[in-house]
């Protein structure tokens, strides 16, 4: 498990059920470790999480439920399944789109930083630890103890800017 490999471009062309299936193993393999259960329900959000590389909204997931369901998945069911993936660093939430997206490298902790495209919304997730020091040091030197740093970078993907 040591060698998951690194976020890629999610808009080359790719098996992304590799994606999802990896995903899912990883998040298996993970809350076994951590003793937390992964219920059939937190699993089912995980995985409509990652249907795409773009940040999915939780009302996106309670009607995708409720089209399964055929019946109104109860909201605070599905938002304590999403806190649960959260804690467990399944996913990330992107503050500027209200939405969550799924992260490839859960096994080590971090808040990540992502590009997110303004035009189609895909957000690619940096994870780069020069990154989270920077801000760490310059925090460091108003004697602010950081807490929440994940980096929200907005603007326009190659693919966007190619097609405009
Ligand atoms: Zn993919
Ligand atoms: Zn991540
Ligand atoms: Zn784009």
């Amino acid at each position: 498990m040591s060698n998951l490999s690194l976020p890629h471009d999610p808009h080359q062309p790719h098996d992304h059920d590799a994606c999802v299936h990896d995903a899912l193993a990883a998040a298996e393999h993970l809350c076994e470790r951590a003793g937390v259960r992964f219920t059939a329900l937190r699993k089912r959000v995980l995985e409509l999480v990652w249907d795409s590389h773009k940040p999915l909204g939780a009302y996106d997931i309670l009607d995708t439920l409720a089209r399964e369901d055929g019946r109104r998945a109860a909201p605070p069911t599905v938002y304590r399944a999403l806190d649960f993936l959260l804690e467990q660093g399944l996913v990330h939430r992107i503050a500027s789109l209200n939405a969550f997206i799924g992260c490839a490298s859960p096994e080590h902790r971090h808040q990540g930083q992502f590009l997110i495209c303004r035009q189609c919304h895909i957000a690619i997730e940096l994870d780069n630890s020069s990154i989270q020091d920077a801000i760490a040091a310059s925090a460091k030197g108003f004697g602010f103890q950081v807490e929440g740093e994940t980096v929200e970078i907005t603007g326009l993907c190659a693919q966007c800017q190619a097609a405009a």
